[in-house]
C-alpha cells in the first residue's frame, strides 16, 4: 500500500494552481488520519470454511459480525483485495443518516406502501442499532447523534425539500449563505467512517473471522472464490463489493461504480465557526440535483463532499482516492458558496472514492439457496446505514428462517443491467449535464423543480 498512498502529482494542476499544498489520494483523509493499515493474514494456498465472504467493507464485515453472533460455531472468511475499509466503507462522508438506500418509487411498487413503510423503520432503526453496537464493542468513531440539516437554497428546492425551519430558523443552526428553508432530521449521527470500519473489522477478528487482506478475488462461482493467492472453498459465498463489483467477470453491468468526492479543510478557527454559526455537531447538506454534504469533523474541520466526475469510462475506479484538480476546486467553490466568511480557507485534504448505482437506483440484497450464491449492495451513496441493514439480512438469508429483515422489500430486488459501453458513458456524463443545467436554472430563480431534472429522473430510471 504504502508506495501507492503517497503524494503524487495531482493530477494535472500547473505548478503555482490553487490546489498546490492539498494532499490528494492516499485512500482518505480518514484513514491518513488513524494512519493506513498494512493488509495482514494473506491468503496463503487453498481453504475450505463455511461462509467465504469477497470484499471487507462494511457490508461484508457487518455480515461476517451478525452470522458469527448467530452461529459462532460458523467457520466465516473474507477475502479483501487491499485491506478493511478500503473502499467506500473508509472514505464516505460520515453521514450514518435515516435515508432509503433506494427509490421509495422502487419499494412502494415491490411491496406497497407498508412494504415501504417497513423499510423505512429498518433503516432508521439501523442508526441506532450502529451506535450500539459500537458502544458495545468499544468502537470509538466520534459517534454523535446530531442530526441532519437539510437545507434549500432556492426556491425550486424549498419546493422539493417542503422543510418545517425558515431561512431565519436556518440561520440560528448555522448561517448558510442563500438558504430559504430547512428541514431537520434527527435520527442521523456524524461518524469517522476509517475509526467504524476499522472498529467493526477488529470485533471481527476478535471472534476468530479470518479476514484474508491482500487477495483479489478473481472469480465467483456457486461453491468458491477463485484469488491471486488461492480458493477459497465454502457453501455459501457472499459477494460485498458495492462500487468495485463491476470489476469481478461477468458483473461488469450490475452496479455502475458511480464517483463522489470529498474535501478537508483544516481546522476552523473559534472565530470562523462563529462566523457561520456552526455551533453544533449537525450533519449538513443541500437540495441542489448535484448536492453536496458536509460534517463537522471531531477534530474541527469542515468534511464537504459531492460529486465529481460521475463515471469514469469502463466502470473503471480510482487508483487510490486521487481525484481530478477541478474536483477539488468545484467542492471549494461550492464550500465558498455555502459560507462565503471561509473563502481563502486552506484545503488540507481531497480524495474520492465509488459507490455502487444499480439500474433502477434502488439496493439490493439476495440469497439463492440453491447455488449458495449472495450479494448486498447498490446503496447509491446511502450505504452506511443501510450496509448494518444489509449485514442483518443476509445473516437472516443465508441461515435459512423467514424474518421481518427477510420480508423488506429489497429482499430478493431484482434489477436489469446498465446499458454496454459507450452507451453507458455518454448517458451517465448527459445525466449530470442535465442535472447541473437545472441546478443553475433553478439557482436563477425557478419557481419549481426544473423539467430537465424531471428529465433526466426519466431517463435514469430512479
Ligand atoms: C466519497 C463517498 C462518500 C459517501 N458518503 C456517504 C455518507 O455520508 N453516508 C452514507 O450512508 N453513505 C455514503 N457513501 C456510500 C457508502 O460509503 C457505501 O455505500 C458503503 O460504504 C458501501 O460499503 P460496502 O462494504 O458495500 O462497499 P466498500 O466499502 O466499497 O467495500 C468493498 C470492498 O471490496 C474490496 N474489493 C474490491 N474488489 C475486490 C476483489 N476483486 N476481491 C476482493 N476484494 C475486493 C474493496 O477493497 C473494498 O474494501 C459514500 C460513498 C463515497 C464513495
Amino acid at each position: 500500500m504504502t508506495a501507492r498512498c503517497q503524494r503524487g502529482p495531482g493530477g494535472g494542476t500547473p505548478p503555482g494552481g490553487h490546489n498546490d499544498g492539498v494532499r490528494n489520494g492516499g485512500v482518505s483523509f480518514w484513514w491518513q488520519q488513524v494512519g493506513l493499515p498494512t493488509p495482514t493474514d494473506r491468503l496463503d494456498g487453498d481453504v475450505t470454511c463455511d461462509v467465504a465472504i469477497v470484499g471487507a467493507g462494511l457490508t461484508g464485515l457487518w455480515t461476517a459480525y451478525y452470522l458469527h453472533e448467530a452461529d459462532p460455531t460458523l467457520d466465516i472468511r473474507l477475502v479483501e483485495a487491499e485491506f478493511a475499509g478500503f473502499g467506500a466503507s473508509g472514505r464516505n462522508g460520515g453521514w450514518l443518516s435515516s435515508e432509503l438506500p433506494g427509490s421509495p418509487r422502487a419499494y412502494a411498487a415491490a411491496a406497497g406502501e407498508a412494504g415501504l413503510e417497513s423499510m423505512r423503520t429498518a433503516v432508521r432503526g439501523s442508526v441506532h442499532e450502529v451506535m450500539a453496537v459500537a458502544e458495545g464493542e468499544g468502537i470509538d468513531a466520534d459517534i454523535r447523534l446530531s442530526g441532519v440539516l437539510h437545507v434549500a437554497r432556492s426556491q425550486a428546492q424549498a419546493e422539493r425539500l417542503d422543510g418545517e425551519l425558515s431561512a431565519a430558523q436556518v440561520a440560528e443552526r448555522i448561517r448558510v449563505a442563500g438558504a430559504v428553508s430547512g428541514h431537520v432530521d434527527p435520527d442521523c449521527a456524524r461518524v469517522h467512517p476509517a475509526k467504524l470500519v476499522g472498529g467493526v473489522a477488529r470485533a471481527v477478528r476478535a471472534r476468530g473471522v479470518r479476514i484474508h487482506e491482500g487477495t483479489r478475488a478473481l472469480r465467483i462461482e456457486p461453491g468458491a472464490v477463485v484469488t491471486d493467492r488461492g480458493t477459497v472453498r465454502a457453501p455459501t459465498v457472499l459477494r460485498c463489493l458495492e462500487g468495485f463489483t463491476a470489476g469481478l467477470p461477468g458483473h461488469r453491468r450490475e452496479w455502475l461504480p458511480m464517483n463522489s468526492a470529498i474535501i478537508a479543510t483544516a481546522p476552523l478557527t473559534d472565530a470562523q465557526w462563529a462566523e457561520i454559526g456552526w455551533a453544533g455537531e449537525e450533519l449538513l447538506g443541500d437540495e441542489a440535483h448535484a448536492y453536496c454534504y458536509a460534517q463537522r469533523t471531531a477534530d474541527g474541520r469542515i468534511a464537504m463532499g459531492g460529486r465529481g466526475i460521475p463515471y469514469r469510462f469502463g466502470s473503471r475506479t480510482d487508483v487510490d482516492g486521487r481525484t481530478q484538480n477541478w474536483t477539488v476546486e468545484s467542492l471549494r467553490s461550492t464550500l465558498t458558496s455555502l459560507f462565503p466568511s471561509l473563502a481563502g480557507i486552506t484545503i488540507d485534504h481531497a480524495w474520492c472514492g465509488v459507490l455502487g448505482v444499480p439500474r433502477d437506483w434502488s439496493a439490493s440484497v439476495c440469497f439463492d439457496p440453491a447455488t449458495g450464491l449472495g450479494h448486498a449492495g447498490g446503496y447509491v451513496g446511502s450505504g452506511l446505514t443501510a450496509t448494518n441493514l444489509a449485514g442483518r439480512t443476509l445473516r437472516d438469508l443465508v441461515l435459512g428462517a423467514p424474518t421481518d429483515l427477510t420480508a423488506l422489500p429489497w429482499t430478493g430486488h431484482d434489477v436489469r443491467r446498465w446499458e454496454p459501453e459507450p452507451l453507458r458513458w455518454a448517458g451517465v456524463h448527459t445525466l449530470y449535464r442535465l442535472y447541473r443545467a437545472a441546478d443553475r436554472r433553478e439557482d436563477a430563480g425557478l419557481l419549481r423543480t426544473s423539467r430537465i431534472a424531471r428529465i433526466a429522473n426519466r431517463v435514469a430510471g430512479r
